[in-house]
């Protein structure tokens, strides 16, 4: 009987089971399964060595080992144990019987099935690695590279290599063409293809499956498909690269195989399609980057260029150039304008525009900062910058010419205020020296003038002998020209000492009348040798001036000097003195030749003559004018002319009367904002009933009442007691109401009282004539007297009209009394000034155009002085080409408001009032 391997493993079948699972359970893969489940799945092993058959059982064993990779991931070598363990079992079982011949056949056979199984892994896992290792390269081809053509060409490589195809080609949407074009390609000779002819969805930007035909010889294709391929492919793969939902192009291989693409292969194109598709929009974003970053790296250095040449510039001009910004902070200061102002540049950056002017003398720095705030002022109230300003600013022993001018854009923003500074100390210098110069010479000149006019004298009185009428002619000629050659040099010499600062100016109280008959007297004689009428009035009562009597005696010789010479004979020549608010003027008017209006604007330069016969004949120097300028602004006074051709000329000048000291004299008055105190109301009444009513109702109101029962004691009262308001009955037992008003309004320090009337007599319009704020009819409500009385404080106050038209002057006075107000005049911005700084009034109507100083002139001081920089001004012209650019600019200059000529009452009562709004927003300093 044979022996049976079957039935002996039946036999031993629970001591191999036992045996053998002590191997299985201490792997990995079956630890954690019971004894059972190990035995059940390791029985097809078992039942594989069963089989007669040697291809069968490799067959068997193959099948297990591939199950338990599957299904419990054994590994090769868990999968080797079990193995041997087994064939170990069996072969100790049967080596110990003598029996293990009989089995070697079959655990050979275990053994090389098992070996092959683990051959066809390999393969199958390096076959796996080597597309993993494709994949990746073409990864990292794509990630590590922005150069587009690059990546393209060695993607494409990658995928065909790794697909065994052998061509392979990348389009690239055009789409200004509509067409893809090949970028790169590897064995490829394709033609542009037309968008329009891809499959829609492609074209749509749908990521959709790559088109596979394994063989174009036997398959129907697309007419698209045919321009693409080359008759020596078989197989083609071809698929839409999309990215961010855009269409941007196609990825295509092809072989000259039928078949050629396995599912691995297109597995591997599907996913190389997506990253080349991302690629290229990466490289398209980057392209875009790198464009911008090169154009604006080279517009930064083109602009680095720009700004270094303008810091060459600036480091290396002469002038001082200094830049503060809209705020006023210090943001540039050159190499020159630190030397001129002898401070180191950081120490003024970033710092407020006084510290940089600081080192300047005080009225140069005053000026300088009241320029810069004008600037800067103008933008913050938004209205259009104002033009540059220049001054001469004083630094040690240096002279500095400043100039200041707003920054402003192409756009018209304002962005800062240059200031140039230029030092103009040798400049000045040379000045002074040439007025050394002149005065030597004019001195040296002296000694020999006065010995040839002495000796001609001499011979001309016949001292050393008779002459003859030829000689005594001759003489005179010569003694005219001594004459006229020593006025030249005494006026030289006037000019180089004011210069020089060399002039004796000694001011003394002077009445300008006593000048004035002096010099009329000395010169009475030339006028009569013309037949001219030469005469002068003045004022009685004129106020002193401060004055050097020796410089007005100058001054109004020079005057009626020239008024006699150019003058024709037979003319008429007048002078007049008389008072204005705050100074006094004299006019010197002559119905000489007059002057050209071109003439007219040069005639107080030095040595600027008229174009005209008689001025050529009668023969001058052309400087008298301009020492009368000089001497009349030496005593802060002002010089101008008016003139007609062929009619005459008037000269006048203006000389300012020492203001009065506070305390002295008619008292100032205060504004009524700063009034804390209570009103006081004086009533002017005989009658105890209306008396008792009005004291009654007023002081109700909260007024302190004063009464006077008669009128004489009216205005002295007024003066003293300065009442804020008078009611005035007209019928009075000493003097007529009417009376009494006239003249307080006659009376400067009283004229702006307003006077409310309540009379029993009819209203016949005299009272309001007179300047009456208001009449009220006998017998008065209480009511309708507080309303009348509070109508006229809300109103009160002093007005300065400065005009020098009558007629206007005249208009504005009577609409101004009509609300309340006080006027006061002036006929020009000098007078102006001075009206304001003594009278203090709460608004000034300016005529902008005016002689002497005028309105701007006047406007830009007012506004610079503390005092008087409160003080609302309304403008006034007649001359104005854009009034609204006009009013930006008046504004812009501290006017409250602007008035075009001609105007209704209502519109000038409407900028009156917007005048005396209170201002809201920022206020100066
Ligand atoms: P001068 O009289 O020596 O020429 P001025 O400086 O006094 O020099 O005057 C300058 C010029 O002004 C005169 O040359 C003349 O053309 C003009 N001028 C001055 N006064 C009068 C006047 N009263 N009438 C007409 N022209 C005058």
């Amino acid at each position: 009987m044979s022996w049976d391997f079957g039935s002996w493993l039946y036999q031993q079948r629970a001591d191999i089971d036992a045996r053998w699972l002590a191997v299985v359970q201490k792997l990995p893969a079956y630890a954690a399964l019971s004894a059972d489940e190990c035995l059940s799945y390791c029985q097809s092993l078992v039942d594989a060595l069963l089989e007669d058959q040697t291809e069968t059982l490799m067959e068997g064993v193959r099948q297990w080992a591939d199950r338990e990779v599957g299904e419990r991931r054994a590994t090769p070598s868990e999968l080797l144990s079990i193995a041997e363990g087994l064939s170990q079992v069996i072969q100790d079982l049967l080596s110990a019987e003598g029996n293990l011949g009989q089995v070697n056949g079959r655990l050979n056979a275990l053994d090389v099935a098992l070996t092959q199984y683990f051959a066809g892994e390999v393969e199958r896992l390096t076959a796996e690695k080597s597309r993993l290792e494709a994949l990746h390269e073409i990864t990292r081809e794509l990630t590590a590279s922005l150069d587009l053509g690059r990546v393209l060409h060695r993607t494409l490589a990658g995928v065909t290599t790794a697909i065994t195809a052998e061509m392979g080609v990348v389009f690239l949407v055009d789409s200004a063409a509509g067409q893809v074009v090949p970028e790169t390609a590897i064995n490829w000779n394709s033609e542009r293809i037309p968008v329009a002819v891809l499959p829609s969805a492609w074209r749509l930007g749908q990521a959709d499956l790559p088109l596979v035909l394994s063989d174009l010889q036997t398959e129907q294709t697309e007419a698209w498909v045919k321009v693409l391929a080359d008759p020596n492919m078989r197989s083609l793969m071809v698929a839409p690269l999309v990215a961010n939902g855009a269409f941007m192009g196609l990825l295509a291989v092809a072989s000259s195989r039928p078949e050629a693409f396995s599912p691995t292969h297109v597995r591997l194109f599907r996913t190389v399609l997506g990253q080349i598709a991302t690629a290229i929009g990466n490289a398209e974003v980057y392209r875009l980057l790198t464009q911008q970053a090169q154009e604006l790296g080279q517009m930064l250095r083109h602009q680095q260029e720009e700004a270094t040449k303008s810091q060459a510039i600036l480091t290396s001009i002469a002038d001082g150039v200094i830049v503060n910004n809209a705020e006023g902070q210090t943001i540039l200061v050159n190499p020159a304008a630190e030397s001129i102002l002898d401070m180191p540049g950081e120490q003024l950056i970033g710092q407020d525009f006084h510290a940089l002017f600081s080192v300047f003398d005080a009225r140069g720095r005053e000026e300088a900062v009241a320029a810069m705030e004008a600037l800067l002022g103008a933008v913050a109230l938004e209205v259009e910058v104002r033009k540059a300003f220049q001054m001469t600013l004083e630094v040690d022993s240096r002279v500095v010419h400043a100039h200041l001018s707003p920054v402003l854009t192409q756009r018209g923003d304002f962005l800062g205020v240059v200031t140039v500074l230029r030092d103009i100390t040798s400049e000045v210098e040379a000045d002074r020296a040439k007025s050394e110069f002149v005065s030597n010479v004019s001195h040296e000149l002296r000694t020999p003038m006065t010995a040839i006019k002495g000796y001609t004298d001499l011979l001309y009185a016949g001292a050393v002998g008779p002459v003859n009428d030829e000689q005594e002619r001759f003489l005179a000629i010569i003694r005219n020209n001594a004459d006229r050659l020593t006025a030249l040099i005494n006026d030289l010499l006037d000019i180089s000492r004011v210069e020089t600062g060399r002039l004796r100016f000694e001011p003394q109280p002077t009445q300008i009348g006593e000048v004035i008959s002096d010099v009329v007297n000395v010169l009475a004689g030339q006028a009569e040798a013309k037949h001219q009428t030469l005469t002068y009035g003045v004022v009685g009562g004129l106020p002193d001036v401060m004055g050097d009597r020796d410089r007005l005696n100058q001054v109004l010789t020079n005057l009626v000097g020239n008024a006699v010479r150019y003058t024709p004979e037979g003319g008429e020549i007048e002078v007049r003195a008389y008072p204005v608010e705050g100074a006094v003027r004299v006019d010197v008017q002559d119905t000489g030749i007059g002057i050209a209006t071109d003439d007219l604007g040069r005639i107080f330069e030095r040595f600027y003559r008229a174009d005209h016969p008689l001025v050529q004949e009668v023969g001058g120097s052309g400087l008298g004018l301009s020492i009368v300028k000089m001497f009349v602004e030496m005593h802060g006074g002002r010089v101008w002319v008016e003139s007609e051709q062929d009619k005459g000329s008037t000269f006048t000048f203006i000389l300012p009367v020492p203001v009065q000291v506070e305390g002295e004299g008619p008292g100032r008055r205060i504004p009524p904002c700063v009034m804390a105190r209570a009103r006081t109301i004086l009533v002017v009444d005989d009658d105890p009933n209306a008396v008792n009513l009005a004291r009654m109702q007023l002081e109700n109101s909260g007024y302190r009442v004063f009464i006077l029962g008669s009128g004489r004691s009216v205005v002295v009262w007024a003066e003293e007691k300065r009442p804020d308001l008078i009611t005035l009955d007209l019928i009075l037992p000493d003097v007529d109401g009417l009376e009494v008003l006239r003249d307080l309004k006659k009376n400067v320090a009283t004229a702006d009282i307003p006077v409310v009337v309540m009379s029993i007599r009819q209203d016949d319009g005299a009272a309001w004539g007179l300047g009456a704020a208001d009449y009220l009819t006998k017998p008065v409500e209480g009511k309708d007297l507080l309303r009348s009385v509070e109508k006229a404080l809300t109103w009160q106050g002093r007005v300065l009209i400065v005009d020098d038209d009558v007629d206007t002057l005249g208009l504005l006075s009577a609409a101004m009394r009509q609300i309340g107000f006080t006027s006061l005049v002036a006929a020009d911005g000098y007078e102006a000034l001075a009206m304001t700084r003594r009278y203090r009034p709460d608004l000034i109507l300016l005529d902008l155009r005016l002689p002497g100083m005028d309105g701007y002139e006047a406007l830009a001081h007012l506004k610079r002085d503390a005092v008087t920089q409160v003080i609302p001004i309304v403008a006034i012209s007649a001359h104005v080409a854009d009034t609204e650019q006009e009013r930006k600019r008046l504004i812009a200059s501290g006017a409250a408001s602007f008035l075009p000529k001609p105007f209704s009452i209502e519109e000038l009562l409407a900028e009156v009032e917007s005048a005396l709004q209170p201002v809201a927003g920022p206020t100066p300093g």
